[in-house]
This record gives C-alpha cells, structure tokens and sequence, in this order.
C-alpha cells in the first residue's frame, strides 16, 4: 500500500508530535482538531521545533519550510478526506474515540487504515465500531514523539496482515523501531512500566525510603534515565492512576492495585509537571 497523505486526528502533545514526524518524512498531512484554536497551536509548536533544529544546525531553512508546507489544519474528520491512513490522538476516551473513528470511516472509505494512538483501550473494541475491522490497528507512538524512537504496533484480533505490513512499514519510513504486540491491557510498555511505578508508589507510602532516595536508587542502581517517581510526574499522575486501573480491571489481578498514595495525589490535584506538584516540586 503506498501511503501518501496521513490525518492526524486530535492536535495534543502526541498528535502535533505525530504530525511532525510524517511530514518531516515526506507525506503530506492533515491535523485536525475539533478546537480549532488548538490546531494553530498545533502547528505553532511545530514550526518552533522545527525553527529550534535550523538554529542548532541540524536542519536547513528550506527543508523546515518544505516540511511545514506539507501540514495543512482540519477541523472534522471529513477533512481526512483522500488520505491512506488516520491516527487518531484524541483524548483517551472510548466514546469519543469510536465516534471519531465512525467519522473517518465515512469519510475515507473502507480501503484506507484506521490507526489509534490509544495507550489503554482494547483495539479490538474500538475496531468493531466500524465497517472494515480488519483495516484497524493500534498504533502507540511515546512522548515526545519526534524524539522516542519507539512505536508499539497492536494488532486487534480483527487486523488483517495487510494492515499490518502497512502500518510497520509506514512506522519504518518515519524513522521509528517497531515492536509486535497482541491486544492485551496496557500493551508491551505500560504493561510492565506501570507496576513498575505503582511500586514506587507503595515504597514510598510504607517508607522505604524517601521520594529522592527511591528515585536515586532506581536511576543508578539500574542505569535508568530517570527515576520511577519522576517519570510518572512526566507522564502525569492521573494517566498513571488510569493506566494501572486498566490493568486491574483487564488482568483482574491484586498485583496490579493502584497504591492509595497515587490515587490521593490525583485527588489533591497533585498530577505531577503539568500542575507543577507531584511527588516532587516543578
Ligand atoms: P491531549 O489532551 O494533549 O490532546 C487531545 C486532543 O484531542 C485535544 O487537542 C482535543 O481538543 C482533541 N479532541 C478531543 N476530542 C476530539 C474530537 N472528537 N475530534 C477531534 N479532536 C478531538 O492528549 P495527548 O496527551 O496528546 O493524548 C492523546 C492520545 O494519545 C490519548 O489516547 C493518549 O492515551 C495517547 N498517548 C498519550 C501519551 C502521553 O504521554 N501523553 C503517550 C502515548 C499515547
């Protein structure tokens, strides 16, 4: 399948992110935002990076300018019109997910892809809201997009293999490795980074040692860029806190019960870099 023009649905951190990349790449994009204010706020936050790299030297003026050219705004999913392949990025919401994907099925037809940047919700579930299921994939790129190298690809049991050649090789062409992973909760990633820092959480509630001390450890006990507490203050607290309940729910283990600790921050508000408090002070 030879992938032209790629929409992006949602102008977030992931979706501009998403956005960038696939221009940067060659194709021609499309990102849309219900909120059309923040598809220009979408596209301004591009063209600073991009501006950023031709500063530092690693860009060339009229290549940034090139790239940019090639991201045009929407502001409904029909403008996804005559692209190969949408990723949607809106927020992390089942309903709204499947009526964005309704909207794009209607507007692209049944031979185009249909990829979501969910990092929770079954792919299998949102696939069966549309008429071509097997043209349904997930398609989880990490934040910051154009700086992680990573893209999980999550094929639904519907997913035929075309679909998946596709969207492996279009991830490929934006520069990214690829890894395979079955439609479980929390993917290949959460599955294992959420307990992870759901653990931290319960060492720090029992006091095993303090917030720097935990974090401290981990960071040079196991070689990690940063520490579990810290990097859950980057991905926010309430993601955490919504992630690690899908793994409860999904795997129905106790193993995977949210610690108290975590679920007070959120209710305080505390959710980390965003709101400038989380388990440490920004
Ligand atoms: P965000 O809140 O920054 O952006 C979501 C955007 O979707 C908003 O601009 C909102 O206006 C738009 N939107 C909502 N409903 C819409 C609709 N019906 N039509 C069009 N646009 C709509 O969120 P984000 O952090 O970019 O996350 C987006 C998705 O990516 C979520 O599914 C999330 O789970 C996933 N994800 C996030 C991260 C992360 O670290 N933030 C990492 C991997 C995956």
């Amino acid at each position: 399948m030879d992938i032209r023009k790629l929409a992006v649905v949602g102008a977030g951190q992931m979706g501009a992110g998403i956005a960038q990349v696939a221009a940067q790449a060659g194709l021609e994009v499309v990102l849309i935002d219900q909120d059309g204010a923040l598809v220009e706020k979408g596209l301004a936050g591009i063209r600073a990076q991009l501006d950023r790299a031709v500063t530092k030297g690693k860009l060339t003026a009229e290549l940034a300018a090139a790239t940019i050219a090639r991201i045009k705004g929407g502001r409904s999913t029909d403008d996804a019109a005559g692209a190969q392949i949408a990723v949607e990025a809106v927020t992390e919401n089942e309903a709204v997910k499947r009526k964005v994907f309704e909207g794009l099925a209607r507007a692209m037809g049944t031979e185009a892809i249909l990829a979501s940047n969910t990092s929770s919700i079954p792919i299998t579930r949102l696939a069966a809201s549309v008429p071509a299921p097997e043209r349904v994939i997930g398609m989880h790129f990490m934040n910051p997009v154009p700086v992680m190298q990573l893209v999980e690809i999550i094929r639904a049991i519907q997913t035929s293999d075309a679909t998946y050649a596709a969207t492996d090789a279009l991830a490929k062409k934006l520069g990214k490795t690829t890894v395979l992973s079955k439609d479980m909760p929390g993917f290949i990633v959460n599955r294992i980074l959420i307990p992870m820092i759901n653990e931290a959480c319960f060492a720090l509630q029992e006091g095993l040692g303090s917030a720097a001390d935990i974090d401290t450890a981990m960071k040079l006990g196991t070689n990690q860029p940063m520490g579990p507490l810290t990097l859950a203050d980057f991905i926010g607290l309430d993601t955490c806190l919504s992630i690690a309940e899908v793994l409860h729910k999904g795997l129905g283990e106790d193993k995977y019960r949210p610690a108290p600790i975590l679920r007070q921050h959120v209710e305080a508000g505390w959710l980390g870099k965003k709101s400038k408090r989380g388990f440490f002070a920004y």
